[in-house]
Order: structure tokens, then sequence, then C-alpha cells
């Protein structure tokens, strides 16, 4: 057993973005959402009791042979059209040999040299910067089963009595797509990479290929990354981070990383090939396998495989399959919405607030109004609660049904809030709950003249400024009357009242 803790040095990142220019590397993997498994039959689905959606092909018995799920291949064409790939005529699986106990075929079955999609590019805005993330290949191959290591192995100290399989994961579907290296993101690399996952993420999604679920490993992000000294034309060497499952761990481990390469290269020192592990509770990279010889995975074509040979009538079909890709559709609803710039920056700021405000305006909803909801209320609530927007127990068709009734004059702003705290702690819908809460606006004309009558009687100085023509002065008797009926008096009608009396 031993206790990790990181006693890495690190170099401030401004001076490291002063002395080196950042070059990176993403290897992402899609899970596929596809029905079936990529050669049987076995269900995809997440959970499940362990090795319940099992069979001898998914388990690697000696005799089973895999068959091609015709699905899975057609959405790794659909993803590798997106990323502007060409799609191979031909290609082959390859046997990707390894001992661990979560492939019980002691092999992977993967695309080597001949991956079925292939020179790419994704186009990328951050902070109005463009930036071009060149994409080396996009293959297929399967997922592993999962391993639970039990007893001894908490927190951060390592090494655990036994261990646990569980098969339900292992032949998922999975598209690898891998950048060549990336370079020119200035002093923005970090960044970067967070933003070309938010894509991939949102291009998968819209694709309906995958959910993009990254808290349930259905996009996993291997982030490798080195240094060159400014002026340098030859690529320093490289760590490959794994573990990153989240978007914003994927730029706090590029940080680190290039924080402690500065500080190891400036110290004279040499960064050591290998994979390091992202501690998502300490912020921090630890040592992994090193890589100094290239691991000898013993590739070759799979034999128990024909190869795929797409038909160019089938990709052009699904070609014009394709969505409208993530940063078309911002600009889109950009126009259709009618918001600026920096109204727009704070939606894409918001992890799924576009998809949630989208999904508002078309249950109804003035863009503006459902905008508000998704960026103050809601915002705040899903930050409260340690979740993202789309976490959150609220429907987008509530949401329009909250504003409906502030648009009908049955709540105001301030009661709307009360009524999405309701929704959110399952009290039901929106209308339901204005009436078990009673949070109605008193709009009935003799309950707010009498509360109007008793504001003038206990501010007669702000009612004399308004006899005088100084209406502005008229929300101070507002406030009163809203105090008096709680907050739920409806302020327009208050407002006319007071005018009248007082004219
Ligand atoms: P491995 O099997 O070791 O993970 P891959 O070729 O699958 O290797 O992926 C390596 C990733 O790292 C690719 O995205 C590649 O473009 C990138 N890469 C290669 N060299 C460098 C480098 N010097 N600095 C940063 N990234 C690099
Ligand atoms: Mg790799
Ligand atoms: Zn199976």
């Amino acid at each position: 057993m031993s206790v990790q803790y990181s006693s890495d040095e690190l170099m401030d990142y401004d001076e490291a973005m002063e002395r080196f220019d950042v070059v990176l590397g993403l290897e992402v993997h899609v899970e596929l959402g596809t029905a079936s498994k990529m050669w049987c039959g076995c269900s995809t689905e997440f959970g499940g009791e362990p090795n319940t959606h099992t069979c001898p092909v998914c388990l690697g018995l000696p005799g089973s042979l895999p068959v091609v799920n015709r699905k899975a291949v057609e959405s790794a064409i659909r993803i590798g059209l997106s990323l502007g790939c060409e799609i191979a005529q031909w290609c082959r699986f390859a046997r990707k040999q390894y001992f661990y106990p979560d492939m019980p075929k002691n092999y992977q079955i993967s695309q080597y040299d001949e991956p079925i999609a292939f020179d790419g590019r994704v186009e990328l805005e951050v902070d109005g910067a463009r930036y071009e993330v060149p994409i080396e290949r996009a293959h297929m191959e399967e997922d592993a089963g999962k391993s639970l290591h039990v007893g001894g192995a908490t927190g951060r100290i390592q090494g655990s009595d036994h261990s646990l399989m569980d098969y339900n994961r292992a032949g998922v579907p999975l598209v690898e797509i891998v950048t060549r290296p990336v370079l020119g993101t200035g002093t923005r690399g970090p960044e970067v990479a967070r933003a070309y996952m938010a894509h991939l993420r949102d291009m998968v999604r819209a694709l309906g290929v995958s959910q993009g679920r990254m808290e349930q490993g259905q996009l996993r992000c291997d982030a490798n990354v080195s240094l060159m000294p400014k002026g340098s034309t030859e690529l320093g060497t490289r760590t490959e981070t794994k573990n990153v499952n989240s978007l914003r761990s994927v730029e706090a481990a590029l940080r680190y990383e290039i924080r402690r390469q500065g500080a190891v290269l400036a110290g004279g020192g040499r960064v050591k090939q290998e994979t390091r592990m992202w501690n998502e509770a300490g912020g921090f990279t630890t040592a992994g396998r090193s890589k100094e010889q290239a691991e000898d995975y013993r590739y070759f074509p799979e034999p128990d495989l024909v190869p795929v040979a797409p038909s160019r009538e089938w990709v052009e079909q699904l070609r014009a399959t394709l969505p409208e890709m993530p940063a078309v559709k911002r600009a889109r609803l950009q126009a259709q919405w009618g918001l600026t710039d920096l109204e727009m920056r704070d939606i894409n700021g918001n992890e799924g607030a576009l998809d949630l405000i989208e999904a508002t305006v078309d249950a109804g909803c003035d863009p503006a109004a459902a905008r508000k909801w998704w960026l103050t209320e809601l915002a705040r609530a899903a930050n409260e609660r340690g979740v993202g927007l789309e976490d959150l127990p609220i429907d987008p068709a509530r949401v329009a049904e909250v504003q409906e009734l502030v648009d009908a004059g049955t709540i105001n702003d301030k009661l709307a809030r009360t009524v999405l705290e309701g929704v959110l702690a399952g009290e039901g819908a929106p209308a339901r709950i204005v009436e078990a809460r009673g949070l109605a606006v008193v709009s009935d004309d003799g309950a707010l003249s009498t509360a109007v009558d008793a504001a003038i009687g206990a501010n007669p100085d702000v009612a004399e400024r308004i006899r005088g023509g100084r209406v502005q002065a008229a929300g101070a008797l507002i406030g009163a009357v809203m105090r008096q009926l709680g907050g739920k008096a409806d302020a327009r009608r208050v407002r006319e009242l007071i005018i009248d009396k007082l004219s």
C-alpha cells in the first residue's frame, strides 16, 4: 500500500505561456448509444445487475464468432463525416493484444492502420478567436468491462484485496477520435481543449449517436500535452493524462500538466513520456505507466471479421442525414432570438443552456424569458445543488408553463421564482403549485383598492408628490402594497389604481 500526494513543483501558468508553446493531442472515446453491442445482440444499457448483459461472444468464449453491428458502422461514418473526414473505401478491424481482466478475450478488437475515417478538422471559436483542430482519424472499437477493486482501495491509498469484474460494458461499441498534434492555441490551449470536448459532446448529441454524458463515461478523454521552448520547431515529449471525466477537468488537468512540465524543463530536467492519472479531488496528476518504449500490442488483422467496405451511395445517404452542426445552430438561434453577442455568450458559457432554452422556446415561451429563467433562477439552483442545468428535475415545458402564468398575469416574476422552486421540489405542474401554495397574484380590484388606500394613508408625503405630477414616486407606494399583500399583488394594476386615485 502506498499513499500518493502530489509533490510536483509547478511553474506559474503565465510564465509557462511566455517561455513555451503548447502542443495538444486529444484522444476521445465516444460510447455509441446503439441498442445492442458491437459484435453480439446483448443490451448496451448502462447499469444493470453485473454480468447480466453478456453472452458467449462478449465474454470471449472459445468458438464464439463476432458479427459487425451495422448501426455502429453507420454511427462511425456519420461521426467521421461530421468531423470533415474522408470515409475509407475499405477498412479492417485489428486485434490489439493485451492482458488485463477487463478484456475477457485478452485482446480488444479495434482498428489500426485502416481506420474507417481519417483526415478531418474541427473549427472552434473561443472567446471570439478561431482555432482549428486537425483530426487524424476516427476508428471503431469495442469497450472493455469494468473492474471493481475491493478492500483497501480508498481515496488516495492504492492496493486492494481482490477485484470483481462486470462484463456488461464489454463489447459496447466505441468510436475513438484522435487529433493530430494541435499547435497555435497561444495561451488558450486548455480552453481550446475544453471547447473541443464540448463541441464533440454537442456533435454526438446532435447526431443522436450518443448521449455524450461524460459523468457516465460515454465521452472519455485522454489529454496529451507537450511543451516546446518558444522559437523551437521540434515537438517536445508528451504526457497522456487519463481519467478526465468532465469538461472542467480537461481544462484543469492540462493547466496542471503545463505548469508541471514547465517547471521540469526550466529546472533542466526531461519530461518523461508516460501516462498520468488525473486526481479529480486533489486537482493534480500522478505518474502512471511509463511509455518510454512503445507498447507492443502485436496488432494483426482480425481474422474473424470481413473487411468493411461502405459503398459511396451509402456514405452519401448518410451525409444527407447529418444534422446542423452546433456552431451553425448557435448562430441561427442567435439571429432567430434576436440576442446580442454578449447575451449569447452567457448561454454558450452555461453547459446545456442552449438546448434547454431552445426546448423552452419550442414549448411556446418567449426567447428572452426562456433565457432569463435558465440563466438566473435555474442556473442558481443548479449551482446550489452542484449539478448541471440538464440534471435539474425540471422540464423545459414546465418553464414555459411558468412564463405562461406570468404572461397571463396570474403570477409576477417574483412569484414565478417560488413556483420554479416548487417544480424543482417535485410539487408538480406550475398551475397546481400556484393553487396549492396560494401564489396567484391579487388582481381583484376590491382587495387591491383597500391596500392602495392604506398605502396612501401611511405615506402622505409620497402621495403628495404623485399628486404634484411626480409619477415615478409611485414605486414606493407599489412597494408598500406588495408588502401588505405578501408580494402577491398584480403590480401593473396597483400602479394604475394609484395613478387613478391621485390624479
Ligand atoms: P498512444 O497510443 O500512445 O495514445 P496515439 O497516436 O493514439 O498514441 O495518440 C497520441 C495523441 O497525442 C494524438 O492525439 C497525437 O496527435 C498527440 N501527440 C503526438 N505527439 C505529441 C506531442 N509531442 N505533444 C502533444 N501531443 C502529441
Ligand atoms: Mg492513447
Ligand atoms: Zn454479448
